[in-house]
């Protein structure tokens, strides 16, 4: 079985990545979607939130699994039979990083080739952090997110701003 995975933070999962996706299950036989634990990065929701977040937005997508990982990608990649990775190209500024990692992870796995897809235009922009600006803002969401990443963006602001009582 050709098996894929699209690693991420996924801090929330917007349609950008969706569209990835999509467009990564018409090539591979399944395409396990990884949510990193450990990514370097603050984030916004926990993982579990981030994990149960991501299965609920994949639920209608065939062949699609959604998996937390806390290792390193390579060494996830090789426990879940995954051959290639697949990681999503927006504009420029996505290059360098995104060859330099492309690079480190062939240095630490030579099996284990990378994929760039590109989204359809109208997500070229989008990014996680864009959306938890938006929504921080009282911005509408409709064409970025799935319905329930919105609902769940509001609550957790809800939780961040409340101001502490003393
Ligand atoms: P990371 O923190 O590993 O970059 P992200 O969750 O931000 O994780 O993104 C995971 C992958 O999806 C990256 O390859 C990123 O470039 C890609 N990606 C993010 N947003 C979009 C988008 N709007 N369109 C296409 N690819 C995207």
């Amino acid at each position: 079985m050709r098996r894929a995975i699209y690693p991420g933070t996924f801090d929330p999962i917007t349609n950008g990545h969706l569209d990835i996706l999509r467009k990564a299950t018409g090539i591979f036989e399944e395409v396990v979607l990884a949510v990193a634990n450990v990514t370097g990065k603050s984030t916004f929701f926990s993982f579990d939130e981030r994990v149960d977040i991501c299965r609920r937005c994949c639920e209608g997508i065939p062949n699609v699994r959604v998996e937390g990982f806390d290792s390193l990608v390579v060494d996830f990649a090789r426990k879940i039979g995954a051959v290639t990775m697949i990681r999503g190209l927006r504009a420029v500024s996505d290059f360098e990083y995104e060859l330099q990692l492309a690079l480190m992870n062939r240095m630490l796995d030579r099996g284990l080739e990378t994929i760039f897809l590109v989204p359809d235009h109208n997500y070229l922009y989008l990014s996680s952090s864009m959306v938890r600006q938006i929504v921080r803002l009282g911005g509408s969401l409709d064409d970025f997110v799935p319905k329930l990443v919105e609902e769940r963006l509001h609550k957790q602001f809800q939780v961040v701003d409340k101001p502490v009582s003393v």
